[in-house]
């Protein structure tokens, strides 16, 4: 993949640190550096997609688009949504669904949405699993490495990478062949839900460059707290750099609470922005 994304300089509440400006590497967001592998295949026309996961995922749109894109098939499989969501489309479902993907709901006497997705393929299509949490993600993640060390190179500088994490894909495979630091945090589950989906990506994934810093507190996933509405505002005001509302506020929570643990940070901007609009609808109906 020939893209490349520029490095920022910011200082938020005294803490001066570099940004990585995946939020702007393509109109994928960050999520270009899972789909390097697949933007490079010489897939035929017509190609059918097989993914899986939640209406609002940031996954769910980048796919959508390079299907759109590509003139590729997407199908996704779906469990639990609102109605209202399904009646009222908004977000990176919204998105989606303007971008032709068609989507299924999983009947509820099968067990598992992973094989409800896998039931829909038919010889050929390919499945992408949730969240592109796949080994298809390392080409991107290697080629981050290179295009790291090259501006370190540049800049005169050493990294320690943060970057928070949903499945981890992106943080494992950083940290397995960056030769800086890797620091993340789970902003799904806890630590040792992280560690347990990057042991279930690589069996046999070696921990010693990836540091998982706890949270100050416990969050839960995609719920608003006013204190990330807060810290949303603030960064949006002081660095002019819009986070997303997701993975980076819990992200920079964390950051900052461990500051003293890092040298110069490199914070990796994944994007994830589209999924911001449903998220500060909910803002604003609690009223935070
Ligand atoms: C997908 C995503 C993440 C999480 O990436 P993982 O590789 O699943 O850990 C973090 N931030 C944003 C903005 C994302 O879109």
């Amino acid at each position: 993949m020939s893209f490349v994304s520029r490095i920022d300089k910011l200082c938020f509440r005294g803490l001066e640190f570099y940004l990585k400006r995946d939020d702007l590497l393509s109109e994928f967001g960050g999520k270009a550096r899972k789909l390097s592998f697949h933007l490079a295949q010489n897939y035929p026309q017509n190609q059918h997609f097989v993914s899986y996961g939640g209406l609002q995922s940031n996954a769910l749109a980048a796919l959508s688009l390079f299907s759109k894109k590509r003139n590729f098939r997407l199908s996704y499989a779906f469990e639990r949504s609102s109605t209202f969501l399904e009646k009222n489309p908004r977000g990176n479902y919204a998105l989606a669904l303007a971008n032709g993907t068609k989507f299924i709901k999983k009947p509820q006497n099968f067990p598992s949405l992973q094989d409800f997705a896998l039931s829909l393929c038919a010889k050929g299509d390919i499945l992408i699993p949730q969240g592109l949490a796949t080994q298809d993600a390392a080409q991107g993640y290697q080629e981050l490495t290179r295009e790291l060390e090259d501006q370190s190179r540049a800049m005169g500088v050493d990294f320690d990478i943060f970057l928070p994490s949903g499945t981890g894909t992106a943080a494992a495979f950083l940290a397995k062949y960056s030769k800086f630091r890797v620091f993340t945090c789970a902003c799904i589950g806890g630590s040792a839900y992280l560690r347990a989906q990057i042991s279930s990506l690589e069996p046999d994934y070696d921990f010693s460059n990836l540091h998982i810093l706890e949270p100050p507190k416990k969050y839960h996933f995609a719920k608003p707290y006013a204190e990330f509405y807060a810290l949303y505002e603030a960064i949006r005001r002081e660095c002019r750099v819009e986070f997303d509302l997701l993975y980076d506020m819990p992200g920079l929570r964390t950051l900052l609470h461990h500051r003293a643990k890092l040298g110069r940070i490199l914070y990796l901007h994944q994007g994830g922005l589209s999924g911001n609009e449903t998220m500060l609808e909910r803002y604003l109906a609690h009223n935070l």
